[in-house]
């Protein structure tokens, strides 16, 4: 049962003795256990892990970047820059890649590189709903380099000031496309591009700015090897933003940087190694086309999960397709409750994505969710029906919104979708 599973099966039995309220369902975090599924169909494929006489240096076998330690292995800044290319998400030719403990490190080598330094602290602005880390972040750190300056809706920049703007595009948490503010020129805009794969929205045209932030933990769903990387126009920036990975944490572990650019491959070579369009190989000599229905009913073949398991971004935005339209349907006619973000509906015009080359709408990874009713608190609400998710509060909005994950294992997402069909105010 998807309960059991959830919270382990003597604790299911023990706790349900001692209360009759069901068991909070974390839907909190973004963690991306979702993606177990294809690895597990994948867990032989071969992934470096390393040998006793490896790691013995701080530094790595690195490409040449202008004399500058930047702790990337040149066999993950290959295998990142051919799955930008593979993918068409990201520019990174003359650009430099710059590795970290997760994106949420280059964030900060990010604002460390930007930061003015004239004895001033620069702002940092997102608009609301932002990512709920940014300010956690930098209110924890307590620079005198930078501070949290809020909504950039609501930021207006004193003459001359310059200041820092986190795009983050598709948005954490509601999905949507964002461009940015720009608020004139004296900002500098940081995208974190952390969900911009076709997972979760149709790849529209490479992103070409100047500090693209990545990471591993939404791409192929591994958060646990802390693999991010940022893509950077300006070597100036790149190297100030490697000084501050090798100050915080003298770079990054090896053993992870080997793994992350074998698994990257895996992803490119399930594939055949190069883009198929909108096709679909079953096997090597038999090939079906996935926007051809006539031919799918005339020969009963169904798409299966075994057929798309090979193409690691087909899968997994089949899966976050399949994930939402539960969604929708199990909130289709509450009207105490509205989901915020934009995603698929009859009247959503849809994109073609240049990765697939087929037309669909975005999948975000969290529900957004709105109450109604004014005043209340809907992560409150979601608690009491067994849910618990993220206030909206944190996002910089109010706790009518509240945040729910998507990302998490089948069932779980299941459970959620079964009590999202009864929520009730
Ligand atoms: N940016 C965004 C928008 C995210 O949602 C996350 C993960 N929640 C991160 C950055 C951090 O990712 P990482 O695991 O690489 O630190």
């Amino acid at each position: 049962k998807a309960t059991d599973k959830i919270m382990g099966d003597e604790d299911c039995a023990f706790r349900s003795l001692l209360t009759a309220a069901p068991p909070l369902l974390n839907c909190d975090h973004g963690d991306p256990t979702m993606f177990e599924a294809y690895w597990n169909a994948h867990k032989d494929d071969h992934v470096k892990v390393g040998y006793a006489n490896d790691t013995l240096s701080y530094f790595v076998k690195s490409k040449e970047q202008e004399g500058c330690p930047w702790f990337v292995s040149a066999l993950l800044d290959d295998a990142i820059r051919e799955l930008h290319s593979f993918v068409g998400n990201a520019v990174t030719g003359d650009r430099a890649i710059v590795v970290g403990n997760g994106s949420t490190q280059l964030f900060q080598a990010a604002l460390y590189a930007l930061a003015t330094r004239d004895g001033t602290s620069t702002p940092v602005v997102s608009e609301a709903p932002f990512y709920s880390a940014y300010r956690e972040i930098i209110d924890y750190l307590q620079s005198k380099l930078f501070h949290w300056a809020g909504d950039s809706k609501t930021f207006h920049p004193k003459a001359n000031e310059t200041f820092i703007e986190m795009v983050t595009t598709p948005n954490n948490p509601c999905g949507t496309m964002r461009e940015g503010l720009g608020l004139g020129d004296k900002g500098t805009i940081v995208h974190d591009l952390a969900y911009y794969w076709p997972t979760y929205v149709p790849i529209i045209s490479s992103f070409d700015s100047d500090v693209m932030l990545f990471t591993l933990s939404k791409c192929t769903g591994h958060a646990g090897l802390r693999i991010g990387w940022a893509v950077v126009k300006n070597p100036a920036v790149a190297k100030k933003m490697a000084e501050f990975v090798a100050l915080n944490t003298i770079g990054l572990a090896q053993d992870a940087q080997s793994r992350a650019a074998g698994l990257i491959r895996t992803v490119i070579r399930g594939y055949g190694g190069k883009r198929r369009q909108d096709h679909c190989i079953a096997d090597d000599n038999f090939e079906i086309s996935l926007s051809d229905p006539k031919y799918l009913l005339a020969h009963e073949i169904r798409i299966t999960e075994a057929l798309l398991a090979k193409k690691f971004f087909h899968w997994s935005r089949q899966v976050m397709e399949s994930r939402w339209v539960k969604v929708r349907s199990a909130l289709a006619g509450n009207k105490n409750f509205s989901l915020q973000n934009n995603v698929a509906s009859a009247t959503h015009t849809f994109s073609t994505c240049t990765f697939s080359g087929t037309s669909h709408s975005t999948y975000p990874a969290f529900i957004w969710l709105k109450c109604e009713k004014e005043g209340t608190d809907c992560q409150m609400i979601l608690k009491r029906n067994g849910i618990l998710g993220r206030n909206g509060a944190l996002f910089g909005v109010s706790t009518q919104y509240a945040r729910l994950s998507l990302l998490d294992h089948e069932p779980a997402v299941d459970l959620l979708v079964e009590r999202l069909t009864t929520l009730e105010c």
